[in-house]
């Protein structure tokens, strides 16, 4: 039977209500099915998501960056100590250390790590430990709060013995250590302070030039001398060290540690035993004065000292503001390196270039003879000679330093010729030694005394000129290298400190080149010229007769030049050694002492001897050394003085 199909007759109320709800709500409204189990499961993918999201993070944090946070976490009582490098060793050139370093140990207090109620009693246990009045130690500790996790320095370079009285007392004193700091020790005090120099905390301005993030603030480097001159070799790099502290602040344990690079080493041309000779001779004095020593073959720096000096150890990490003031305010100028810096006129050991120009300019041969009757009239003045000459030919002026015939030369050839030769033996100019704080000297010209003085060049100014004197201003290093110059036959070498640069291990990074340039000076001429300084220590009426040695053959040219300033003339000394062979060419120079030949010649001979003893390896490294017994001694003395009876010979025909 067929059902019928046709809706109940919608009879009851309930039923047409239900149509009218139908009728009047918008179809979109009504709960679909569909519609609903579309909508769950989206809310199901945004539920999934939201929880895959969450997971993965925690993941993330959990697992992923475990021990980043670990870490992060455990540095709320991790400090990181700065590892500050050794610096590197200073050594001459036979190895000798001349700068080292030696730990120092400072006490400190962390101002944080000490309890407040415990600080009385805390600070007047340390100050017992430090031998100091507990209201010393509470002044230094007051002074410097303000950074409550900065240890407080309360007393620097302590002895080993409080070090260790501090170290048992350590449960007694919460905040205080130990702090390790490296200093620099200059083993032999005094010596060799200007080359050397010191070291010290960098400043603001130094760290802006500078603009390597090598140095931060609070890392000692090099001020003065080599320090400062090779201070990116020796610095060295800094390390770190990331420690453990607990509640007090003391340390508990390394976690880790970059290790520091210690600086490396320099080797430097100075020879020590000729350093403290030159040193010893002016000392001995007691006057302010300089000597340069160098090797004429290649410039290297064998010897550099000035006096007075101060010692560099004295200067620490921090220089102490009162020793800073009495070495800048004593009158005697003990930090001014002379031997670099101190300009004064030459005197007659410029007598040389006056004799090479003059032999150049052709106004004189060696045998062109002058009377000196103790001066030269010069219109209506008379120029004195220091002493009544007589007949002169070259060689006798240079050797008894006559100045009325370098007065005749400089007439004949004028000052620009003698200021050409000068500057080509490097006077007049910086020497290019490489160490801060080289005075350039003076060469006068008549241009240049236009410019400086707007003044006319007299006759007298070249007079005085040619004897080194007047506007004429040379260093001791100069007259050194110049004197080297005229040894090895016309080659100005580049005076220089460094020679070699070595890194961990032995292993070399560098070593220094000659660096030399003619002087474009004829052979001939410098060796007319070096005979005079020979005959100027073996001729009679020579001025430098202190220097005959029985060693070593020396040829030299005193000077004792005046100057206004002082009431004696400054000694000056130059010669080289041996004649026949040369190696070393030194200066020394005296202020206001009186005579070359007789204040600073003294001073050379003890530094020569010490070069040239008996069984001492060479100064300059060269295998020919005059091995001379005292007959031998009278045998070249005879030869020589036979020399000079056949020039005065021939001279006479
Ligand atoms: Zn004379």
């Amino acid at each position: 039977m067929l059902m019928s199909h046709q809706p109940t007759t919608p009879s009851s109320s309930a039923y047409r209500r239900a149509q009218d709800y139908v009728q009047e709500r918008p179809l979109w409204r009504v709960p679909n099915v569909e519609m609903l189990t579309k909508r769950t499961l989206a809310l199901r993918v945004v539920l999934l998501m939201a929880f895959l999201s969450f997971a993965g993070r925690l993941w993330y944090l959990q697992v992923y960056n475990h021990q980043r946070f670990e870490a992060a976490a455990r540095l709320n009582r991790v400090r990181r100590v700065p590892l500050p490098p050794p610096r590197g060793i200073i050594f001459d050139r036979n190895g000798k250390v001349l700068a080292t370093s030696r730990c120092v140990y400072n006490v400190a207090i962390v101002p944080a790590a000490l309890p407040d109620d415990r600080r009385e009693e805390v600070l007047r246990r340390l100050a017992f430990l430090l031998r100091k009045s507990p209201q010393e130690v509470t002044d230094v500790f007051d002074a410097t709060l303000g950074r409550p996790f900065e240890p407080v320095t309360i007393a620097e370079n302590v002895d080993a013995r409080t070090v260790v009285a501090v170290e048992e007392n350590r449960p007694r004193l919460p905040g205080v250590l130990i702090v390790t700091h490296i200093a620099r020790n200059y083993v032999n005090g005094r010596f060799a302070a200007h080359l050397l120099g010191h070291i010290g905390e960098v400043t603001q301005e130094e760290l802006d030039r500078r603009k390597s993030r090598d140095v931060r603030s609070g890392d000692l480097v090099g001020k003065l001398g080599v320090e400062r001159q090779f201070d990116a070799y020796l610095i060295g790099a800094r390390g770190s060290e990331l420690v453990e502290v607990n509640a007090s602040g003391q340390p508990v344990r390394t976690i880790g540690r970059v290790p520091q690079k210690p600086g490396r080493s320099v080797f430097l041309t100075i020879d020590a035993s000729l350093q403290r000779a030159a040193e010893d001779g002016l000392n001995a004095t007691g006057r302010p004065g300089a000597v340069a020593v160098v090797n004429v073959r290649n410039g290297d720096v064998l010897a550099l000292a000035s006096k007075p000096d101060f010692d560099p150890n004295q200067f620490g990490n921090r220089i102490p503001t009162e020793v800073w003031r009495a070495l800048n305010e004593d009158k005697r100028h003990p930090l001014y390196n002379r031997a670099i810096a101190g300009l004064n006129p030459p005197g007659s050991t410029f007598k040389l270039m006056t004799a090479i120009a003059g032999l150049e300019r052709g106004a004189i041969t060696p045998h062109t003879p002058y009377v000196c009757p103790g001066g030269l009239h010069v219109g209506r003045y008379f120029k004195r000679c220091w002493k009544v000459h007589g007949a002169c030919d070259l060689y006798k002026a240079i050797a008894a330093s006559c100045d009325v015939y370098f007065y005749h030369i400089s007439r004949r050839i004028g000052p620009d010729a003698i200021a050409n030769v000068a500057k080509r033996f490097g006077l007049g100019q910086k020497t290019g030694i490489d160490l801060a704080g080289e005075a350039a000297g003076l060469i006068p010209t008549p241009a240049w005394k236009k410019k400086r003085w707007k003044q006319e060049w007299f006759g007298g100014d070249t007079l005085n000129m040619s004897i080194g004197q007047g506007y004429v201003q040379t260093t001791p290093l100069q007259m050194a290298c110049m004197t080297a110059a005229i040894a090895n036959g016309g080659t100005f070498y580049r005076p220089h400190l460094l020679k070699k640069v070595v890194a961990d291990k032995g292993k070399l990074v560098m070593r220094y080149e000659p660096q030399g340039r003619s002087t474009h000076t004829d052979l001939r001429f410098i060796d007319l010229v070096r005979q005079g300084m020979r005959d100027a220590v073996i001729a009679p009426g020579g001025t430098a007769h202190v220097m005959n040695m029985p060693q070593v053959t020396v040829a030299g040219k005193t000077g004792s030049a005046e100057d206004a300033r002082t009431a004696k003339s400054h000694a000056w000394f130059v010669c080289f050694a041996p004649y026949e062979n040369p190696q070393l060419a030194l200066c020394v120079m005296l202020e206001a002492a009186g005579h070359g030949g007789t204040e600073a010649a003294p001073i050379a001979r003890k530094i020569l001897e010490v070069a040239f003893q008996k069984n001492r390896p060479c100064a300059v490294g060269a295998p020919r050394r005059m091995k001379m017994t005292a007959w031998d001694a009278v045998v070249v003395g005879a030869i020589d003085q036979f020399g000079i009876l056949c020039r005065r010979f021939s001279r006479e025909q």
